[in-house]
């Protein structure tokens, strides 16, 4: 059945991923982003699709369209970007929540929330489960994207208490792959970036924070696993990769795949920066059908192919 699509933040890394998979599968595409991180190069291949539309569109405004579905993605990820402009970060992230959920709740539509493992903060238990609230500081250089993640969980949660709006949230852990942009500032692109320049490799702190990679193409279909599960799923729900590198494996490996002569330079580790992060994924296992099949290596390799082509 071909179902009308809102996707917010569908110009960026993961919504234009999500964007090709659901024009695929026979959609009608809506794509409403303010190209604050992204890009119509991302979108460029859709835009002459009768199914595909894209409005400019500021999610922290009203908006009216008859959708079936949505997928609220809009938000910058990179913390670089989140920390540029962080009062709009809040806004677009609780205020865009609040607008998402007042359109979901009149024309009736399911939606789906691009929520994080941010919720969790620099987290004491590991690895972490859905049950965990996490170690979260409210005044921090990351707090304007954790917080406004966490409480537009809470509006999801709470719409659906008070509204009975059919929610899905999903805990996204740190995802990588094509169309990341060659200034994203988050680690996987800085770090392929630099090899293929030769460039020093930056690390942050002494490299022994740990981080789980999650290929794109695994974790879109999470995100339609998650929109298709029945009405009583709700989430949240991890979807990530539990296999867990340090930082310096991870620009180590990067090194080795792309022959780099890149040395390793040492920066002062940002404040509040996480020390460790692996999802527990049992949950997506039993109630999604879903774990990640690209492993590292694997998705390094497609990812660095990409960079080759674009730089
Ligand atoms: P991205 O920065 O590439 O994409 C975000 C998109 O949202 C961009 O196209 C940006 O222009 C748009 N946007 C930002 N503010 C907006 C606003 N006020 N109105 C309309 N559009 C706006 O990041 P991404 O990696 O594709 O992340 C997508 C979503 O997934 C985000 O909500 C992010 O928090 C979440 N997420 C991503 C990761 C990851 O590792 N990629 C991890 C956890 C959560
Ligand atoms: N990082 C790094 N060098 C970089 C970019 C990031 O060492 O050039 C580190 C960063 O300090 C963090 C980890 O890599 O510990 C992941 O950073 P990213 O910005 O990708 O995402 P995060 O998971 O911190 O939101």
């Amino acid at each position: 059945m071909k179902n009308r699509v809102l996707v917010t933040g569908g110009a960026g890394f993961l919504g234009s991923h999500l964007c090709d998979r659901l024009i695929k599968e026979g959609n009608d595409v809506i794509c409403v982003d303010n190209l604050y991180t992204g890009s119509k190069d991302n979108i460029r291949h859709l835009l002459n699709n009768p199914y595909f539309e894209f409005i400019r569109h500021d999610v922290t405004q009203p908006l009216y369209v008859e959708v079936d579905q949505i997928y609220n993605l809009a938000c910058p990820a990179s913390p670089i970007h989140y920390q540029f402009d962080p009062i709009q970060t809040t806004k677009t992230s609780m205020i865009g929540a609040f607008n998402m959920l007042g359109l979901a709740k009149r024309v009736k539509a399911r939606i789906l929330q691009a929520s994080t493992s941010e919720v969790y903060g620099d987290p004491e238990i590991h690895p972490q489960p859905e049950s965990y609230r996490g170690c979260v500081n409210p005044i921090g250089i990351r707090s304007c994207y954790d917080e406004g993640k966490r409480v537009a969980e809470t509006l999801f949660f709470d719409y659906k208490r008070i509204h009975n709006v059919e929610i899905k949230v999903m805990r996204i852990f740190n995802t990588y792959g094509p169309r990341m942009s060659a200034h994203d500032g988050r680690v996987v692109s800085n770090f392929i970036v630099q090899a293929l320049n030769n460039q020093d490799i930056t690390i942050y702190g002494d490299g022994s924070q740990t981080r789980s990679f999650c290929y794109v193409d695994d974790l879109i279909n999470g995100m339609r696993k998650l929109m298709d599960s029945p009405a009583d799923f709700t989430g949240p729900v991890n979807i990530g990769n539990p296999g867990e590198f340090t930082i310096r494996q991870l620009a180590e490996e990067v090194i080795r795949l792309t022959g780099s002569k890149s040395k390793l330079i040492f920066e002062p580790l940002p404040s509040d920066d996480p020390m460790q992060r692996k999802p527990v994924i049992d949950l997506a296992k039993e109630k999604l059908d879903w774990e990640p099949s690209i492993q590292l290596e694997e998705g390094l390799i497609k990812t660095i192919d990409y960079f080759k082509s674009t730089l």
